[in-house]
Protein backbone atom coordinates (compact mmCIF):
# COMPACT_ATOMS: atom_id res chain seq x y z
CA UNK A 1 0.00 0.00 0.00
CA UNK A 2 1.21 3.19 -0.76
CA UNK A 3 2.12 6.22 1.20
CA UNK A 4 4.25 9.25 1.63
CA UNK A 5 6.52 10.71 4.46
CA UNK A 6 6.53 14.02 4.77
CA UNK A 7 9.78 15.65 6.54
CA UNK A 8 8.47 18.53 8.12
CA UNK A 9 11.48 19.20 10.40
CA UNK A 10 15.28 18.17 9.91
CA UNK A 11 17.38 20.33 12.64
CA UNK A 12 18.59 19.69 15.80
CA UNK A 13 16.71 20.70 18.81
CA UNK A 14 18.09 24.58 18.36
CA UNK A 15 16.95 24.38 14.96
CA UNK A 16 18.96 26.16 12.06
CA UNK A 17 19.54 29.17 11.51
CA UNK A 18 20.38 28.90 15.12
CA UNK A 19 19.37 32.07 18.01
CA UNK A 20 22.09 34.80 17.75
CA UNK A 21 24.65 32.70 15.51
CA UNK A 22 26.31 34.35 12.11
CA UNK A 23 27.62 31.33 11.04
CA UNK A 24 27.71 30.64 6.69
CA UNK A 25 24.53 28.00 7.83
CA UNK A 26 22.32 30.17 9.88
CA UNK A 27 23.31 33.08 6.85
CA UNK A 28 22.30 30.54 4.09
CA UNK A 29 20.24 31.57 1.40
CA UNK A 30 19.44 28.11 0.50
CA UNK A 31 16.18 27.01 2.15
CA UNK A 32 17.79 23.28 2.61
CA UNK A 33 19.75 25.06 5.15
CA UNK A 34 17.03 26.05 7.11
CA UNK A 35 15.89 23.47 9.57
CA UNK A 36 12.97 23.03 11.97
CA UNK A 37 12.52 20.70 14.80
CA UNK A 38 11.98 17.27 13.90
CA UNK A 39 9.16 15.70 12.87
CA UNK A 40 7.99 13.44 10.14
CA UNK A 41 4.32 13.39 8.78
CA UNK A 42 2.90 9.83 6.93
CA UNK A 43 -0.07 9.97 4.74
CA UNK A 44 -1.77 6.86 3.57
CA UNK A 45 -4.63 7.70 1.04
CA UNK A 46 -7.99 6.69 1.85
CA UNK A 47 -6.63 5.54 5.54
CA UNK A 48 -4.99 7.03 7.71
CA UNK A 49 -2.56 10.41 8.22
CA UNK A 50 0.22 9.96 11.22
CA UNK A 51 2.10 12.45 13.14
CA UNK A 52 5.55 11.41 14.21
CA UNK A 53 6.63 14.01 17.19
CA UNK A 54 4.69 17.72 18.12
CA UNK A 55 7.97 19.22 17.42
CA UNK A 56 8.27 22.31 18.80
CA UNK A 57 7.77 23.98 15.16
CA UNK A 58 4.55 22.17 14.95
CA UNK A 59 1.94 24.88 14.43
CA UNK A 60 4.94 26.04 11.77
CA UNK A 61 5.07 23.00 10.14
CA UNK A 62 1.44 22.33 10.00
CA UNK A 63 0.78 25.59 8.47
CA UNK A 64 3.46 25.45 5.84
CA UNK A 65 2.46 22.18 4.72
CA UNK A 66 -1.38 22.49 4.85
CA UNK A 67 -1.98 19.77 7.37
CA UNK A 68 -5.72 19.75 8.35
CA UNK A 69 -5.71 16.16 9.77
CA UNK A 70 -3.99 14.26 12.09
CA UNK A 71 -5.39 11.04 13.28
CA UNK A 72 -2.47 9.79 15.99
CA UNK A 73 0.38 11.01 16.72
CA UNK A 74 3.52 8.35 17.24
CA UNK A 75 6.47 9.88 20.12
CA UNK A 76 9.91 8.70 19.34
CA UNK A 77 10.98 9.99 23.32
CA UNK A 78 9.87 12.56 25.71
CA UNK A 79 12.51 15.71 24.46
CA UNK A 80 11.71 19.20 24.35
CA UNK A 81 12.19 19.36 20.91
CA UNK A 82 9.95 16.22 20.11
CA UNK A 83 7.31 17.19 22.39
CA UNK A 84 6.63 20.64 22.60
CA UNK A 85 4.07 21.28 19.83
CA UNK A 86 1.57 19.08 21.76
CA UNK A 87 -0.44 21.87 23.02
CA UNK A 88 -1.60 22.57 19.24
CA UNK A 89 -3.09 19.13 18.68
CA UNK A 90 -6.54 21.14 19.79
CA UNK A 91 -6.62 22.48 16.55
CA UNK A 92 -7.01 18.46 15.39
CA UNK A 93 -9.27 17.65 18.31
CA UNK A 94 -11.42 20.52 17.45
CA UNK A 95 -11.34 20.27 13.20
CA UNK A 96 -11.75 16.42 14.06
CA UNK A 97 -14.67 16.36 16.85
CA UNK A 98 -12.76 13.87 19.10
CA UNK A 99 -9.66 13.07 21.10
CA UNK A 100 -6.59 11.65 19.05
CA UNK A 101 -4.74 8.49 20.44
CA UNK A 102 -0.89 8.81 20.82
CA UNK A 103 1.48 5.98 21.24
CA UNK A 104 5.30 6.71 22.97
CA UNK A 105 6.95 4.10 24.80
CA UNK A 106 7.07 4.45 29.10
CA UNK A 107 9.93 6.88 29.65
CA UNK A 108 8.37 9.27 26.94
CA UNK A 109 5.10 9.11 28.40
CA UNK A 110 6.51 10.43 31.80
CA UNK A 111 7.94 13.24 30.41
CA UNK A 112 4.69 14.39 28.34
CA UNK A 113 2.53 13.79 31.35
CA UNK A 114 5.04 15.87 33.79
CA UNK A 115 5.31 18.26 30.49
CA UNK A 116 1.66 18.43 29.97
CA UNK A 117 0.10 17.79 33.54
CA UNK A 118 -3.00 19.84 32.73
CA UNK A 119 -3.44 17.48 29.69
CA UNK A 120 -3.68 14.76 31.81
CA UNK A 121 -4.60 15.74 35.43
CA UNK A 122 -8.56 15.43 35.02
CA UNK A 123 -8.70 18.80 37.28
CA UNK A 124 -11.14 21.27 35.34
CA UNK A 125 -10.12 24.15 34.33
CA UNK A 126 -11.74 27.73 33.68
CA UNK A 127 -11.40 28.75 30.03
CA UNK A 128 -9.08 27.63 27.44
CA UNK A 129 -9.34 24.10 26.31
CA UNK A 130 -6.67 21.22 26.16
CA UNK A 131 -5.21 18.78 24.07
CA UNK A 132 -7.49 15.76 24.23
CA UNK A 133 -5.53 12.85 23.93
CA UNK A 134 -5.63 8.82 24.27
CA UNK A 135 -2.46 7.60 25.64
CA UNK A 136 -1.18 4.21 24.75
CA UNK A 137 1.85 2.82 25.84
CA UNK A 138 4.13 0.98 23.13
CA UNK A 139 5.32 -2.53 23.18
CA UNK A 140 5.46 -3.64 20.24
CA UNK A 141 3.91 -3.52 17.13
CA UNK A 142 0.82 -1.96 16.73
CA UNK A 143 -1.88 -1.19 14.13
CA UNK A 144 -2.79 2.47 13.56
CA UNK A 145 -5.17 3.42 11.33
CA UNK A 146 -5.40 0.08 9.37
CA UNK A 147 -1.39 0.17 9.29
CA UNK A 148 0.78 -1.49 10.23
CA UNK A 149 4.07 0.44 12.72
CA UNK A 150 6.94 -1.72 13.91
CA UNK A 151 8.38 0.24 17.04
CA UNK A 152 12.48 0.46 16.92
CA UNK A 153 14.33 -0.18 20.22
CA UNK A 154 16.84 2.16 19.97
CA UNK A 155 19.57 4.22 22.51
CA UNK A 156 20.09 7.66 22.82
CA UNK A 157 22.42 7.80 24.99
CA UNK A 158 21.36 6.70 28.45
CA UNK A 159 17.01 6.89 27.57
CA UNK A 160 15.84 4.12 25.72
CA UNK A 161 13.69 5.55 22.35
CA UNK A 162 11.60 4.30 19.87
CA UNK A 163 12.50 4.44 15.54
CA UNK A 164 9.54 3.44 13.54
CA UNK A 165 9.16 1.54 10.53
CA UNK A 166 6.63 1.95 8.49
CA UNK A 167 6.59 -1.08 5.53
CA UNK A 168 9.97 -0.46 3.68
CA UNK A 169 10.75 2.89 5.31
CA UNK A 170 12.45 3.56 8.60
CA UNK A 171 12.70 6.59 10.84
CA UNK A 172 15.33 6.33 13.52
CA UNK A 173 16.24 10.22 14.87
CA UNK A 174 17.99 10.81 17.83
CA UNK A 175 20.14 7.76 18.11
CA UNK A 176 23.71 6.91 18.82
CA UNK A 177 23.43 3.30 19.15
CA UNK A 178 21.00 0.10 17.97
CA UNK A 179 20.87 -3.09 20.03
CA UNK A 180 21.22 -6.03 18.35
CA UNK A 181 17.88 -7.27 18.64
CA UNK A 182 16.44 -4.02 16.68
CA UNK A 183 18.68 -4.56 13.55
CA UNK A 184 16.38 -7.45 12.71
CA UNK A 185 13.28 -5.18 12.67
CA UNK A 186 14.89 -3.09 9.95
CA UNK A 187 16.37 -5.58 8.28
CA UNK A 188 15.17 -5.16 4.64
CA UNK A 189 14.28 -1.36 5.04
CA UNK A 190 14.64 0.43 1.43
CA UNK A 191 14.62 4.32 2.51
CA UNK A 192 15.77 5.29 5.43
CA UNK A 193 16.00 8.38 7.77
CA UNK A 194 18.55 8.41 10.40
CA UNK A 195 19.60 10.59 12.51
CA UNK A 196 23.66 12.45 12.29
CA UNK A 197 23.92 15.05 14.34
CA UNK A 198 27.41 16.51 12.98
CA UNK A 199 31.14 15.30 12.49
CA UNK A 200 32.28 15.97 15.75
CA UNK A 201 31.03 13.02 18.43
CA UNK A 202 28.22 13.08 20.54
CA UNK A 203 27.19 11.20 23.59
CA UNK A 204 23.53 11.17 21.90
CA UNK A 205 23.54 10.90 18.20
CA UNK A 206 25.22 9.83 15.62
CA UNK A 207 27.83 11.45 13.79
CA UNK A 208 27.69 11.41 10.01
CA UNK A 209 30.66 8.42 10.32
CA UNK A 210 28.46 6.44 12.58
CA UNK A 211 25.26 6.68 10.40
CA UNK A 212 27.17 5.91 7.36
CA UNK A 213 28.40 2.71 9.19
CA UNK A 214 24.71 1.84 9.89
CA UNK A 215 23.94 2.75 6.04
CA UNK A 216 26.76 0.37 5.00
CA UNK A 217 25.40 -2.95 6.93
CA UNK A 218 21.83 -1.72 6.60
CA UNK A 219 22.11 -1.67 2.72
CA UNK A 220 18.70 0.57 1.97
CA UNK A 221 18.22 2.07 -1.21
CA UNK A 222 18.53 5.31 -0.41
CA UNK A 223 19.25 7.09 2.82
CA UNK A 224 18.63 10.36 4.76
CA UNK A 225 20.79 11.84 7.36
CA UNK A 226 18.24 14.17 9.62
CA UNK A 227 18.50 16.10 12.99
CA UNK A 228 21.74 18.27 12.04
CA UNK A 229 23.02 21.08 13.35
CA UNK A 230 24.78 24.27 11.71
CA UNK A 231 28.01 22.27 11.13
CA UNK A 232 26.49 20.28 8.46
CA UNK A 233 25.74 23.36 5.66
CA UNK A 234 23.29 21.45 2.88
CA UNK A 235 25.05 21.49 -0.28
CA UNK A 236 29.17 20.99 0.60
CA UNK A 237 27.76 18.40 3.27
CA UNK A 238 25.66 16.37 0.28
CA UNK A 239 28.97 16.61 -2.39
CA UNK A 240 31.14 14.82 -0.21
CA UNK A 241 28.16 11.60 0.57
CA UNK A 242 28.35 8.58 -0.97
CA UNK A 243 25.93 7.76 -3.74
CA UNK A 244 22.10 7.06 -2.77
CA UNK A 245 23.05 9.26 0.71
CA UNK A 246 22.08 12.40 1.43
CA UNK A 247 20.99 15.50 3.93
CA UNK A 248 17.08 15.42 4.20
CA UNK A 249 15.73 19.11 4.35
CA UNK A 250 12.47 20.59 5.90
CA UNK A 251 9.65 19.22 3.24
CA UNK A 252 11.35 16.53 1.62
CA UNK A 253 8.44 14.10 0.40
CA UNK A 254 9.49 10.14 0.23
CA UNK A 255 7.45 7.86 -1.25
CA UNK A 256 6.93 4.79 1.07
CA UNK A 257 5.53 1.50 0.47
CA UNK A 258 3.52 0.43 4.10
CA UNK A 259 2.05 -2.79 5.22
CA UNK A 260 -1.77 -2.75 5.54
CA UNK A 261 -2.91 -4.66 8.44
ZN1 LIG B 1 15.93 15.66 19.15
ZN1 LIG C 1 25.18 28.86 12.98
ZN1 LIG D 1 16.45 13.70 21.92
Amino acid sequence: MRGRATLLGTGTSHGVPMIGCACATCRSTDPRDRRLRPSIYIEVPDRVCILVDTATDLRQQMLTHEIARVDAVLFTHGHADHILGLDDVRRFNTIQGGPIPCYANAEAWEAIQRTFYYAFDGIPRLGGGIPQLIPHTIEGPVTVGGVNVVPVPLWHGRLPILGFRFGNFSYLTDCNAIPDESWTLIEGTEILVIDALRDEPHETHFTIADALAVVERLAPQRAYFTHMTHDLPHAATNARLPRGVELAYDGLVLDIEVVAS
